[in-house]
């Protein structure tokens, strides 16, 4: 035992050290030449933040989510788990709610931005026609509002500002699913997407097309709270034809299911950042 370890102590000043600094190296090499996004849309540190609970109802959440997007679940079944998820996301968030004090307050999504972003006319984008929940990756409708930035040769970046476009909370909430490995030849639309649980009005806010993530599944966010980078990502976003935007969507949850809501006219007066 004792020659072992004097064993992996001598390899480890030889063989071990080159061996790690040449890993080192391959890293460095590879990151370079990955396009990786600039230093500046991610926080160096998420110590703004607050830390993210072990929250079984978030994950849970995000395992059924996925398994509807993906239509791998019989539907009955899905709506049987799918209150189930709320009722036990609810009991969560009464037991631990550490902004529970924080004002209802809500923020325009889009940093920088005002109103004037929101897709067609006065919010005509909004579709609630022939939207289920439950049909996943094939549904139909737009129960949503398209924010869109100023990004006219589409490389995610404000055409004035030349930087990434911040999305922030519009509410307080519990982060209960990201998805941020989306493959470009993916037929899913959402992309880098993310879901916020409300509890005060019991709710759930969905964000996507999203560049970068910056919160991970379990964090309590407050208004006004950098989420995301405004992107490209998710099958229809991504291509030529549509300009770069948010995606959001707001449902509410009744007798434990999900109505979509039209939030026109709330977009239309949050504080902007
Ligand atoms: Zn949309």
């Amino acid at each position: 035992m004792k020659k072992q370890r004097t064993t992996n102590k001598r390899g480890l000043t030889g063989t071990g050290l080159i061996l790690t600094i040449s890993l080192i190296s391959i890293f460095l090499a590879t990151a370079a030449s990955i396009d990786l996004p600039p230093v500046t849309q991610v926080p160096a540190t998420l110590s703004g933040h607050l830390p993210e609970l072990l929250c079984s109802p978030c994950e849970a959440f995000h395992n059924l989510n996925t398994q509807i997007l993906n239509g791998r679940i019989d539907k009955n079944e899905a709506v049987v788990r799918f209150k189930t998820v709320m009722r036990d996301l609810k009991i969560f968030t009464e037991k631990a709610d550490p902004l529970r004090t924080v004002s209802g307050r809500c923020v325009f999504p889009l940093q920088g931005y005002a109103p004037a972003a929101i897709g067609g006319k006065n919010g005509s984008g909004y579709i609630a026609l022939g939207y289920d929940y439950f049909d996943g990756k094939n549904h139909g409708g737009h129960p949503a509002h398209d924010l869109f930035i100023r990004d006219s040769n589409q490389d995610s970046r404000d055409d004035v500002t030349g930087e990434p476009v911040s999305v922030l909370a519009m509410e307080y909430g519990l982060v209960v699913s990201v998805k941020n490995a989306w493959e470009k030849n993916s037929r899913l639309r959402g992309g880098h997407y993310l879901w916020i649980y409300n509890p005060r009005d019991n709710s759930l806010t969905y964000y996507a097309h999203n560049d970068t993530i910056v919160v991970r599944n379990g964090e309590w966010v407050k208004p006004g709270q950098p989420i995301a980078t405004v992107g490209r990502t998710g099958y229809n976003a991504s291509q030529k034809r549509s300009p770069t935007h948010l995606h959001l969507m707001h449902l509410k949850i009744e007798n434990g299911l999900p109505r979509p809501e039209n939030r026109f006219s709330k977009l239309s007066s949050c504080t902007r950042h």
